[in-house]
């Protein structure tokens, strides 16, 4: 974009004929005040009025056109005072279809007897003729028949259609032509779309309905593209210019490592090492997603790749969101590497200064070779003597960035990033585009899925008595609450609160705990061992348990108020209950709740299946609420819907990888503008220096 050409869209549109200070202000509440966001300003759909339809074939409620001449011109006053205008036209063939409007005058002076004009609204049929209330209405001259298809925009009070597209003419004759042009040409032309300042004519002023949609689809064609062309550009910086380690998987490594499973690799589990394997072999760094239903086996897999980079000599991390987690890991590897010579440090923000000095030494000197730990990990003070491998648990939590700042340790280790939220085929495109994935669908054998049950508040004694029952056998449960302390406007039951009741009324002989997120960690892990150990049969709990915790025995669970949770972390919460060899059982209760909140539960219950219901979570509550508000950094996306318009992001993707393939640095003169879009739009959030 040259500079002389951005004025002309950056102008207030206070200057654009016909618009003025008043309109200008009305604009500004619709968060328009230049000329390129009035250019921007896309309809949200299309009144197509070219649609013409016979009278004697219309039908009632839908919106349709109708054309006829000027028969009769009436004007008179209700009772009540209101006054009423009624202008009836007729076909050749005599029938008629009434508009009616009240007090406005507009109309009078709008059409006279005998003229050719078209109606467009939606026809009732009142006593023994058709009727529109408030019709649109086109005159047309002659017989050629000039109809219209009427974008309908975002609208803010005083402001008229009829003005907004006034402005938006005027924002087009001025500026449309100096509108950067950000598809190369050949790609362009490939896909069919119209040039940009053609493009932005038809998005606003289309002849036909068709045209319209076609040239909004180009734009976000082009918001997708600059997304992707970001994503392969990372992609390609991160392979080419980064050497790692070649971490080779010998046969005997290989004997070595399965010996430490208790049982053997599913075969969906024997893919994803496979895939690793043969990443870590390269010396170009794994970017690699593993992602799995709830209690799948991922930690299983991820333990096979940190000993291929242990037995490589090489250092290897796993990272985990929380503290709870990161001790989680840490007693599992315990097990695993039992027999094992491995050097290994738990490293999370409980230490005391100088376990944490000794073991940051450690990390340095290299006499460590596997650290297990939480953010504390990335910190900039830890020195890694030899890192190969770093393994993220949960990449959701995390967000792109998270990536971004442990690649700045100055080795450029293999990644391996987990993730036990089941993520849709179209964010992991969108989103995660430039890493590699491996799915494991497979439960390991023996592995029940859970019943799930939504119960109103009359089933609870029921329940009660099945958890006693249940926990007098020894099984544990769970009673999962979504606040930690009663808060007033949402009149939530609180853990606390909840504990108490149960544990002097129903429960009361049992052991009843309580872990939420204002304790400690250290009252964190006493809490989750004591439960662990079987001190406690049930634990009152929020969503604090949400990821990975993993105890065998416990089989049962109740959500309170659970229209609260959306649907992947009620399917996270579930998978707590999945993990022994007796079926699960989960009970629901809800207050009133939402429509949208029933096709929740219902969706829950009906489905075991957790990449489904991330599909459906998605679909239900939009992406910008599955991830959380931006917490996948990548900003929101102005035109586009991943999951509405996946077509164009799946051919957008594509094209990407042609052009970052052909041109890596987007150094030929035809890739300027998009390089120019692509840097100012992700430059930072995905650290494109490299391109930069
Ligand atoms: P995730 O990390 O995906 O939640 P884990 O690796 O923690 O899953 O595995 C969940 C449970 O299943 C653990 O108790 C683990 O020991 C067990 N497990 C994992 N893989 C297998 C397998 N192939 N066969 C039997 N049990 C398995
Ligand atoms: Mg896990």
């Amino acid at each position: 974009m040259s500079t002389v050409s951005s004025k002309s869209l950056d102008e207030s549109v206070q200057f654009l004929k016909g618009v003025g200070l008043a309109r200008a202000d009305l604009l500004a509440k619709l968060e328009i005040r230049t000329v390129g966001d009035l250019i921007f300003h896309f309809p949200r759909s299309y009144d197509d009025l070219t649609n013409v339809q016979s009278i004697d074939r219309i039908e009632a409620g839908v919106l349709q056109t109708v054309q006829g001449e000027v028969v009769e011109i009436e004007g008179k006053e209700l009772p009540d005072g209101r006054r009423i205008t009624q202008v009836v036209i007729a076909d050749s063939k005599g029938k008629c279809v009434a508009g009616i409007w009240f007090n406005s005058l507009m109309i009078v002076g709008k059409v006279h007897y005998g003229q050719k004009v078209a109606f467009s609204g939606k026809p009732k049929w009142y006593r023994d003729y058709w009727q529109m209330t408030h019709p649109r209405v086109q005159v047309l001259e002659g017989d050629e028949a000039k109809l219209e298809v009427v974008p309908v925009y975002p609208l803010t009070e005083g402001l008229r259609p009829e003005h907004l597209r006034a402005a938006i003419r005027s924002a087009l004759e001025k500026a449309a032509q100096d509108v950067s042009e950000n598809l190369p040409t050949p790609t362009r032309v490939k896909r069919e779309y119209p040039p940009v300042a053609e493009a932005l004519w038809q998005v606003h002023f289309p002849e036909v309905l068709p045209q319209g949609v076609h040239a909004r689809r180009r734009f976000i064609y082009e918001e997708f593209l600059i997304l992707q062309v970001a994503l392969a550009a990372r992609r390609r910086s991160v392979r080419d210019r980064q050497l790692a380690p070649k971490l080779v998987t010998s046969p005997a490594i290989d004997q070595h490592i399965r010996r430490l499973y208790p049982f053997a690799l599913t075969a969906d589990q024997d893919r994803a090492v496979a895939s690793i394997v043969k990443d870590l072999a390269s010396d170009r760094p794994m970017q690699r997603l593993l992602q799995a239903d709830v209690g799948a086996g991922k930690t299983a897999v991820a333990v096979y790749a940190l000993l291929v980079a242990v037995a490589n000599k090489h250092q290897a991390i796993l990272m985990a969101p929380t503290e709870v987690l990161a001790q989680q890991h840490w007693q599992t590897f315990e097990q695993y590497l039992a027999k094992s010579r491995v050097r290994r440090a738990l490293l999370t923000g409980s230490l005391s200064p100088k376990e944490r000095e000794r073991t940051l030494n450690g990390i340095k000197s290299g006499d460590i070779d596997l650290v297990i730990g939480t953010q504390a990990l990335i910190q900039d003070d830890v020195e890694f003597a030899k890192l190969g491998l770093v393994v993220i648990d949960e990449q959701h939590r995390f967000g792109v960035n998270q990536r971004a700042r442990v690649k700045k340790l100055g080795v450029d280790p293999h990644y391996l990033v987990m993730t036990a939220t089941p993520i849709p085929r179209t964010i992991a495109l969108s989103v995660f585009g430039d890493l590699d994935t491996s799915t494991i669908k497979q439960l390991p054998p023996g592995r029940q899925r859970v019943l799930t049950r939504w119960h109103a508040e009359t089933q609870r004694e029921r329940v009660y008595q099945r958890f006693q029952d249940e926990m007098k056998k020894g099984r544990q449960a769970f009673i999962v609450c979504p606040l930690v302390e009663e808060s007033e406007t949402l009149d939530l039951t609180a853990a606390t609160e909840q504990c108490e009741i149960l544990s002097t009324g129903p429960f009361k002989d049992f052991r009843v705990g309580l872990l939420h997120g204002r304790l400690s960690d250290d009252e964190k892990q006493r809490v989750m061992n004591e439960f662990r150990d079987r001190q406690l049969d049930l634990l009152v709990t929020t969503v604090v348990i949400e990821v990975g915790v993993d105890v065998p025995n416990a089989t049962l669970m109740i959500v309170e108020h659970a229209d609260r949770f959306g649907l992947s972390q009620l399917h996270q919460l579930r998978g707590r209950v999945t993990r022994g060899s007796v079926a699960g059982e989960c009970y629901l209760f809800a207050g009133i709740a939402t429509e949208e909140a029933r096709q929740r539960l219902r969706a829950i219950c009906r489905t075991s299946d957790g990449f489904a219901l991330a599909e459906e979570d998605a679909r239900l509550r939009g992406l910008g609420e599955f991830f959380g508000t931006r917490q996948h950094g990548l900003g929101d996306l102005r035109f586009g819907d991943l999951l509405h318009d996946f077509d164009l992001l799946e051919m957008a993707r594509h094209d990407a990888i042609e052009i970052v393939g052909a041109d890596a640095g987007l150094k030929q003169p035809e890739h300027a503008a998009l390089r120019h879009a692509v840097l100012a739009r992700y430059g930072t959030t995905l650290d494109l220096a490299a391109i930069g």
